[in-house]
């Protein structure tokens, strides 16, 4: 019974390592301090942070799932996810706790899709990966510049797109990385930069249409102090410290407005962020509001405010440096950067120059064959490419 050994054997393996990892789920009132007392870890591990990084905690959401690692029976590491690239990592060790943040492991699957409209470019999407998202991501980057009320029968659409995996299940939404949208036949090609803009294959920008609007929060800012990033890597203290929303300096006592309108969902204290106001928009956008100095008569939880009403004053509460508005935006509780939203869109068409052309005709000519060989193929309602591991571990920088 060789299957049987090899269970016995490997049973013995994990008993005389005696490592065992066990997840578990961030709740919904638990606080990060309250973490520490549930698992027994002293205190002083959060009053010991640097500011920055006790903002960052606010970050861990409700239903979150982190991962314990035990050796023989006692905490040896815990993971937990703070934004969608980086986790905080808590070691035990001799000396005690130690923490830090880093890039959390993912897959990166390539896949592609490829479809001849019959209904609706956004219906027959839908019908070949049972989510809107395809739809309505092409309709935001491209309906001001593409028709697509001209489509007819048979046009096509290719999508090449990234999806990211942790633990095999699927967790933030796909990326469009290039995509053909065929009217008529002719053919429009959108190739994405940076992670952010699409482009046409000469280096225009296609310009988003965004369905819910949003206004600077503080309208007599002094200056952005601080801007949104995932992964801003600290070359000195040789570690990450993301900054997941924008900074706004100005007066203490300066008006806060509602960047759009929405519901009060949040007023109070939120440990590192201070006074905090959270409001739930539309199409499962949140903006938060942080480090006031006080609140606004009449705005409570539950209040519906209009965009550019008042709801509090800028002020220097939480871990804070100096008076000023932490600004985020969450879409489907994970956080975007809001200069895309609150950014004044110009009308003027943008080119791209230079080095930035360059390597946006490198895309056009990785992907060109890609949109040939899978124009070539007949079936043409979906195609799953073999799913390739891009991007298992991603290296991290030397450790000091
Ligand atoms: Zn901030």
């Amino acid at each position: 019974m060789p299957i049987k050994s090899l269970l016995i054997l490997l049973t013995l393996l994990l008993f005389t390592q005696n490592i065992t990892a066990k997840e578990y789920k961030w709740s919904n009132k638990l606080t990060f301090l309250g973490f520490l007392k549930k698992h027994g870890i002293p205190q002083k591990v959060y009053y010991n942070m640097h500011k920055e990084d006790k903002e960052l905690i606010q970050e861990i959401r409700a239903g979150q799932s982190y991962s314990i690692n035990r050796k023989k029976g006692k905490i040896d590491t815990i993971n937990i996810p703070v934004s969608d690239e980086l986790m905080l990592q808590l070691k035990n060790s001799k000396k005690g706790y130690g923490y830090k943040y880093v890039e959390i492991p993912y897959q990166l699957i390539e896949r592609t899709i490829s479809i001849k409209m019959k209904h609706g470019f956004k219906k027959d999407l839908y019908k070949a990966t049972k989510t809107w998202y395809y739809g309505k991501e092409l309709e935001e980057v491209y309906s001001k510049s593409i028709p697509f009320h001209k489509m007819r029968k048979g046009d096509r659409i290719i999508l090449f797109y990234t999806q990211r995996y942790r633990n095999n299940k699927p967790y933030t939404s796909p990326q469009i990385d290039a995509c053909l949208i065929e009217i008529k036949g002719k053919p429009f090609y959108g190739f994405l930069m940076d992670n952010e803009k699409y482009y046409d294959s000469l280096g225009t920008q296609y310009k988003r249409t965004y369905t819910t609007r949003f206004i600077r929060p503080v309208p007599n800012m002094k200056r952005i102090s601080s801007r949104f990033t995932h992964r801003r890597y600290h070359p000195i203290h040789k570690r990450y410290r993301p900054h997941l929303g924008i900074d706004y300096a100005a007066r203490s006592g300066s008006r806060i407005v509602a960047s759009s309108k929405g519901r009060v969902v949040y007023k109070g204290w939120k440990g590192g962020y201070g006074r905090t106001i959270e409001i739930q928009h539309a199409n499962g956008l949140k903006t938060l509001y942080a480090h006031m100095r006080g609140y606004a008569k009449g705005v409570n939880r539950g209040t519906y405010v209009g965009q550019g009403k008042t709801i509090g004053y800028v002020g220097t509460s939480g871990k804070s440096t100096g008076p000023h508005l932490h600004f985020g935006l969450y879409k489907k509780g994970r956080a975007v950067n809001p200069a895309r939203y609150v950014k004044k869109q110009s009308a003027k068409v943008v080119k791209i120059k230079g080095k930035a052309y360059q390597r946006l005709r490198k895309l056009v000519r990785h992907y060109r064959p890609q949109f040939q060989e899978t124009k070539a193929r007949k079936s043409s309602i979906i195609k799953k490419e073999s799913s390739k591991c891009l991007n298992c571990f991603k290296k991290l920088p030397p450790r000091k």
